[in-house]
């Protein structure tokens, strides 16, 4: 690690001690002190993960960081600051936020997260800081320092959309958790991942934009070897939603604990908004599901996930069996050219 890298370490850690002093000790904290308080927050996740409170003033953190000796370069460099366009100075980049710390694997802050109070159109629900040399949104997973342990002990890794679901997973008893930068996974997560397990456990929001990214997930863990099982959450609820409305052993025992294998999964995700009374959807169903199959080698799965093709189209399963021995050898066919080719999983544009 280099001088200049330890030392944007030692301004997000200036920071994130002082974001955190001032939502825990300022009449400025109290309202986002309530807000967490009203999710669900305890004291003892507050300090866990040294959330804290971003004052909603232009320069406080750019004045306090020059004060501790900081040069303009290290400011800008650390993207808690921006240089302002017409004339000299600084102006915060996060101003009345909730601040989240992200933390290396060590436990060091090296870039936050800060969501508004209220949800408004104007201003977008969570900023991050942007790409810094100590930041890396390609690579970093959420939780990595807590979860390494707990990973470690269950031989799995519990993958969340959002890093609030990771903090809520955690206090409802689920300490494996970690979650992107609000990306998609990315070939570099998943090397990440792999140092800790080979398994995991894929719970995203229940909208559509989390099965979504959830098969994407699936299918980029599953050519990484990964075990990969898909819990679902009921309606368009997420982890963190969940654990607030059923509580925590239902979320450990009915969602984490009942996950639905890899094709399972994919099987669900391909019924979706489908009608079999329409003979289009009903074709294409077979089709999605026999591909899937076909670029995979067990028998056992094959002979049972025909056997349910069957069961939910009515067709027979000789007839669905004929039509994937024929994708089966297109796929032999396909599998020839090169493999080292890099994951695609871009994420859906969000609005900046
Ligand atoms: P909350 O419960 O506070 O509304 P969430 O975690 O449910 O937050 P989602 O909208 O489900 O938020 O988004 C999941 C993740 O995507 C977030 O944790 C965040 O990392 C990222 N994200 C969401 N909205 C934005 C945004 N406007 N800008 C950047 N990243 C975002
Ligand atoms: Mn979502
Ligand atoms: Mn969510
Ligand atoms: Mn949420």
């Amino acid at each position: 690690i280099s001088k200049s890298d330890s030392q944007l370490i030692v301004m997000h850690e200036f920071a994130a001690d002082m974001y955190h002093h001032i939502l825990l000790n300022t009449e400025e904290g109290q309202a986002a002190l309530d807000y967490l308080e009203n999710r669900g927050f305890t004291r003892e996740l507050i300090e866990k993960y040294r959330i804290g409170w971003s004052l909603p003033e232009w320069n406080y953190m750019a004045t306090a960081l020059q004060r501790k000796g900081f040069s303009e370069e290290e400011l800008t460099a650390s993207g808690l600051a921006i240089q302002r366009e017409q004339g000299n100075g600084y102006f915060d980049r996060f101003r009345g936020r909730i601040m989240y710390p992200i933390m290396n694997e060590s436990g060091k802050t090296i870039a936050f997260s800060g969501r508004v109070l209220e949800n408004t159109k104007q201003e977008a629900k969570y900023m991050n800081s942007p790409e810094s040399p100590i930041f890396q949104k390609s690579q970093v997973l959420y939780n990595v320092n807590h979860a390494r342990g707990a990973i470690r002990k269950n031989r799995k890794i519990v993958l969340f959309e959002g890093f609030m679901d990771v903090i809520a997973a955690s206090k409802a008893g689920v300490e494996n958790g970690l979650a992107t930068m609000g990306t998609s996974l990315t070939a570099q997560h998943i090397r990440a991942m792999k140092r800790f397990a080979q398994e995991a456990v894929i719970c995203f929001d229940g909208d559509d934009a989390g099965w979504e990214a959830a098969k994407r997930a699936a299918i980029a863990l599953n050519e990484e070897n990964f075990k990969v099982e898909v819990a679902v959450l009921p309606g368009k609820m997420d982890p963190d939603d969940y654990v607030r409305e059923n509580g925590s052993e239902a979320f450990k025992d009915q969602i984490i604990g009942k996950p639905h294998a890899f094709i399972a999964f994919a099987m669900m995700h391909a019924r979706r908004h489908k009608n079999f009374q329409y003979e289009n959807d009903l074709l294409q169903y077979i089709q999605e599901v026999l591909q899937l199959l076909a670029g995979r080698s067990s028998s056992i799965e094959r002979d049972l996930y025909i056997k349910q093709l069957s069961n939910e189209t009515g067709l027979s399963e000789e007839a669905i069996l004929q039509h994937y021995r024929k994708l089966e050898n297109k796929s032999i066919e396909r599998s020839r050219p090169p493999k080292e080719q890099p994951v695609n999983t871009q994420p859906a544009k969000r609005s900046p």
